[in-house]
């Protein structure tokens, strides 16, 4: 009888590890597990129809719409050093040197973000105050730091309790209510989408929750931190309108990592790809594609795992008497199962917490409280002789203070170049529903799996988030082209004109999510050869997805130990 190639390895392999999910995260687990454990077998189980995830571009009459990502944060070592691991170095591109302001609309009028902003704290306060964007009294709070006096380095002036701090709590006690309102609301917003007032400071933004407990006062310590050698106007605070933010808390954990070079001073900290940002997940899964170790299956979705595969002993390798350790069997909801010695779970906080709760029911309601931000894009291809503005920056952010349901306008050809053709400009309107709206753990059916999705059914419009769901393509359509009316006075017919909706876009961490985390990952730490990765519990941004995933690798060593010699 003949056998191909892989289906004798098959036989022979003794260990494989499952990877649950494809999107950056799982890819990237099976990338470094590849690299960690050239002996295991890898397969990876994406219930969609394709890999990638949240990580979406579709190239269109010449235009480069990126649905979700639009840049990769260098500053975070992660990506880029698996850049260079993959030899898409060359490929990354910079943003325009005119693409980097960020704007903030007030009173229906965009006004520059000030180029002190760090960390989305200004540190100039003439030019907060000359920037308008805060009031001359509201620009004075800033600098006035909290209610009641500092004591010193360690302490936490005017915080009430030593437990988590919502966004909103955390910048109005510091800064004020109104640089929550027109400053840090927009710009955390932009990142995470959410409500700040559910959101965690420490799980988001630990970093400054960090610096407040280190230094007494944050505004002092940033000057300190960023004095002189400050990144360019803008860089370390940018959201949806310029780019996503570095995520503090996942920061201070990150290792640095040999070979990847320190950003030299002033230097841009974004990238991108000509091809926008599924370059990175297409060169992943070209790699894994390549790699007869691995093994990548689309349309099959993860119903649940459980212990119980055969067992597998050190000695004797796969199907070995019951003296060994049980395998994980991982169970297809289209039938049929993987057996591994170890799982890596990349997948969103909703599923997973379905996925997992046969073997510990208590982490399901642990992971469930990771809940989404819901959000529409669109895309419009506008004639550039219809703009009579300058559009000189990356875009701007709309205040929940000033109403409506526009969040953010990144205007994509200015920030990126090669996103349009010649005479036309790509610019992206993000909308999102009324704060509070934001999908909770939703019902078990695969569509809602799958971050994104096409336009919805019809339904009722009972509540705000309904109303905003019940949008038609051509409703949002109309409101993103009224924005570009109103703000950009843009009056032009689009050449293209694409909705996408995020269903279940950026996962956002509430109020105890580090201590559900620690308790999580206590838990895990009883299921040998089960870890955890990606922005379901370790940040969004997609740094700290590689991040995680390395690191999940790195904790699946003693569940591996001994195996995988018997090939
Ligand atoms: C609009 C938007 C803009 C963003 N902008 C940026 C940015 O500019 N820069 C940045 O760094 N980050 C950005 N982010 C965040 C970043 O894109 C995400 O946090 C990151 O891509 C998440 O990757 P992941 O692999 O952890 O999860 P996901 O991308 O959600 O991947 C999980 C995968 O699991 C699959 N899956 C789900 N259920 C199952 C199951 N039962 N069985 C098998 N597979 C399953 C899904 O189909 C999916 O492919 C943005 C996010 C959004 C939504």
């Amino acid at each position: 009888m003949t056998r191909s190639k892989r289906g004798e390895r098959a036989e022979r392999v003794a260990t494989r590890i499952a990877v649950l999910g494809g999107g950056v995260s799982g890819l990237a687990a099976a990338f470094y597990a590849r690299r960690e454990y050239p002996e295991a077998e890898v397969v990876v189980l994406e219930a969609s129809e394709r890999f990638g995830g949240t990580v979406r571009t579709v190239a269109k009459d010449g235009f480069v719409l990126d649905l979700g990502p639009d840049a990769l944060l260098t500053r975070k070592p992660a990506g880029l050093e698996l850049c260079r691991i993959l030899g898409l170095e060359h490929r990354l591109i910079a943003r325009n040197p005119e693409g980097r302001a960020v704007y903030v609309r007030r009173n229906g009028e965009l006004r520059r973000l000030p180029a002190s902003m760090r960390m989305f704290v200004p540190l100039d306060e003439s030019e907060l105050r000359a920037s308008g964007v805060l009031s001359a009294p509201g620009a004075a709070r800033v600098f006035r730091g909290p209610l009641t006096a500092a004591t010193g380095p360690g302490s936490v002036p005017g915080r009430r309790a030593a437990d988590d701090e919502s966004i909103e709590a955390f910048f109005s006690r510091r800064f004020g209510a109104e640089m929550y309102r027109y400053l840090a609301e927009p710009l955390t917003a932009g990142i995470l989408g959410g409500d700040g007032s559910r959101l965690s400071m420490a799980a988001n933004f630990g970093e400054l929750v960090r610096l407040e407990r280190e230094h007494g006062q944050i505004i002092p310590a940033l000057r300190e931190r960023f004095g002189g050698s400050a990144p360019p106007a803008g860089a370390a605070a940018e959201s949806k309108a310029g780019s996503i933010a570095e995520q503090p808390a996942a920061a201070a954990a990150e290792k640095p990592l040999r070979g990847a070079a320190e950003q030299p001073a002033g230097a841009d900290v974004f990238r991108s790809f000509p091809g926008g940002m599924c370059e990175l997940t297409g060169a992943l899964e070209e790699a894994l594609r390549e790699d007869e170790g691995c093994r990548l299956e689309l349309n099959s979705r993860v119903a649940g795992i459980a212990r119980g595969g055969r067992t597998v002993s050190p000695d004797s390798g796969l199907g070995a008497p019951a003296a060994g350790r049980s395998r994980w069997r991982v169970e297809r909801a289209g039938g049929g199962s993987v057996e591994a010695d170890a799982v890596i779970c990349a997948l969103p906080a909703y599923a997973a917490s379905r996925v997992i709760s046969s073997i510990d029911p208590e982490l399901a309601p642990l992971l469930a409280e990771t809940v989404y931000s819901r959000a529409a894009a669109v895309f419009l291809a506008i004639p550039t002789e219809a703009v009579a503005m300058d559009l000189s920056g990356s875009g701007y952010l709309v205040p929940r203070a000033e109403g409506g349901i526009v969040t953010a306008c990144t205007w994509s050809s200015r920030k990126w170049p090669g996103r349009a053709p010649q005479g036309y400009e790509l610019l992206r309107v993000f909308m999102a529903p009324p704060v509070g709206a934001d999908r909770d753990a939703p019902a078990d059916s695969p569509a809602v799996d799958i971050p994104g999705r096409g336009e919805p059914a019809a339904r009722d419009a009972s509540t705000p988030a309904d109303a905003f769901e019940a949008l038609t393509d051509g409703e949002l359509i109309e409101r993103a082209l009224g924005e570009l009316r109103e703000t950009l006075g843009i009056r032009a017919e689009p050449r293209l004109a694409e909705v996408w909706r995020w269903d279940c876009g950026v996962a956002n961490y509430t109020l105890g999510h580090l201590e559900r985390r620690a308790e999580i990952e206590r838990r895990l730490q009883q299921q040998s050869g089960l870890v955890a990765a990606g922005s379901a519990l370790y940040g969004v941004g997609i740094p700290d997805c590689i991040r995680s995933a390395r690191e999940a690798v790195d904790r699946l060593g003693t569940a591996l130990a001994g195996l995988g010699t018997a090939i």
